[in-house]
């Protein structure tokens, strides 16, 4: 519900200041990296390439190689064609990678190259190329991180997959989850045992461990052999419930094109959403919840009957990318926190009616940016804030805690390993949480508590 005081304050400002979103193909080159010895290519400029890496090494602490045509003023006005297949010749030469992720920028996009049509005339002059190629558009003023996540996991399904007799595996399309996420949901998988292809899966190459000598591109991710055979699952489960809210996904085109079964769902985040989750796979499969994750259920449910009595009633300020948000705001309200202010720089249009659906009256407020949040924050009256650390100033500038989740962390160590998902990611956020308030209720009282 949004009150008369945010619509006036939405209103008021036409441009972007300080973004609360990130670099479409940013995205596209994350969902990348989680397919087996892949090359992310840039049809553009070298400042784009270097901008998404150094963004991502931030935040993962892991080499990323993303290739690009190395655009040009005389390329931006003549076109990129012969860079982008010179390009991929080098790379092809240099890593002789299995599959080639090949994304547009906004420059490439704002000259109107056809980069589907060159991408065709290069692997028809190159018969004998092994590598597959897929190929995805990805400007950044048309959508944000996510949907440059979202479309290359699209066109990887509507590019890579065949269909094929009905196997007895699933596809999981878990969305933008961190490394630890994916490591937790195969682990869950596996104790379920069922086998699941996990489209894409990053959480060795961007989590992993050292090498005893240099590799071009870190081992793990999806195999092409595995996504080729998407086609045959019993059923793919997409998560994301505004995702579920897009016309195109992979889920659905696994769907319309192979036949498919499609269970779309929420980010399994907190009880409720991990509830739904383990009882979609118990109903496809047949598979009891094995035991251990019923125990890490019941403990969970015991930690938020023993910390409720600091977390009830308190006022977030929770933002981020829109599907992220929208689990954390569904996890706050489970455990008792009010999301006062749920905000993302996404414009998709759906979160303020998929959290209205969902029950609560949270000011939702989507397609803002760090300086609109702020003004609304400000009248929030808010406790805590929950987001990336792109809100370490807004929570200065409030003189709140901020609860570091989801992408990007640049401000502290281990952003890989933020668990967030399942009866397991659960506890830990809630762990953080609490200690979060306790921690800012002993620093902003004179006296200082030792025992609370
Ligand atoms: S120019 Fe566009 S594609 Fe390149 S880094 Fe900036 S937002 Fe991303």
């Amino acid at each position: 519900m949004t009150t008369p005081a945010a619509a006036e304050i939405l209103d008021r400002w036409t441009v972007t200041r300080n973004a609360c979103k990130l670099c479409t193909p940013l995205g596209a080159c994350l969902a990348f990296k989680g397919i087996e010895h892949c090359l992310a290519f840039l049809h553009g400029s070298q400042g784009c390439s270097t901008y998404i890496r150094r963004y991502m090494i931030s935040h993962f602490k892991e080499p990323i190689d993303i290739a690009c045509s190395n655009f040009s003023e005389h390329t931006a006005v003549f076109g990129g064609g012969v860079e982008l297949h010179t390009g991929l010749d080098n790379i092809v030469r240099q890593y002789a990678p299995t599959v080639i992720g090949i994304m547009t920028t906004c420059l490439s996009e704002t000259i109107g190259e056809d980069v589907g049509s060159l991408v065709k005339t290069y692997r028809e002059a190159r018969p004998e190329l092994a590598a597959a190629l897929v190929h995805v558009s990805t400007p950044s003023y048309r959508g944000t991180h996510a949907e440059g996540f979202h479309d290359a996991v699209l066109a990887m399904a509507e590019q890579l997959t065949e269909p094929g007799s009905r196997g007895h595996h699933l596809n999981l399309l878990a969305g933008m989850l961190s490394p630890a996420d994916l490591r937790y949901l195969k682990e869950l998988f596996a104790d379920f045992g069922v086998e699941a292809i996990l489209l894409p899966d990053y959480s060795d190459t961007l989590d992993g461990v050292p090498w005893d000598r240099y590799e071009a591109i870190p081992p793990g991710g999806t195999p092409l052999a595995a996504i080729r055979r998407m086609g045959s699952a019993q059923a793919s489960l997409e998560l994301g419930h505004i995702l579920a809210g897009r016309e195109r996904t992979a889920g659905k085109s696994l769907r319309d094109r192979c036949d498919v079964p499609l269970r779309s769902l929420g980010l399994p985040i907190g009880i409720a959403e991990t509830d739904r989750f383990c009882r979609a796979i118990q109903e496809i499969t047949g598979a009891a919840l094995p035991a251990r994750h019923e125990a890490e259920r019941q403990r969970l449910i015991d930690a938020y009957a023993d910390g409720h009595k600091y977390v009830s009633g308190k006022r977030a300020v929770v933002f981020g990318e829109e599907d992220f948000v929208c689990a954390m705001a569904l996890f706050l309200r489970e455990i008792g926190i009010i999301p006062v202010l749920v905000a993302s720089g996404g414009r998709t249009g759906l979160l303020e009616a998929k959290l209205a659906e969902l029950g609560g009256d949270s000011t939702v407020a989507g397609d803002v940016d760090f300086l609109t949040m702020a003004d609304l924050a400000k009248s929030a009256n808010a406790d805590l804030v929950v987001g990336n650390s792109k809100g370490y100033k807004l929570s200065k500038e409030l003189g709140l805690p901020l609860v570091r989740v989801g992408f990007p962390v640049h401000d502290r160590f281990g952003a890989a390993r933020l668990l967030h998902v399942g009866y397991r990611g659960a506890q830990q956020l809630f762990d953080r949480i609490v200690n979060t308030i306790i921690a800012h209720a002993q620093e902003s009282d004179e006296i200082g508590y030792t025992y609370i």
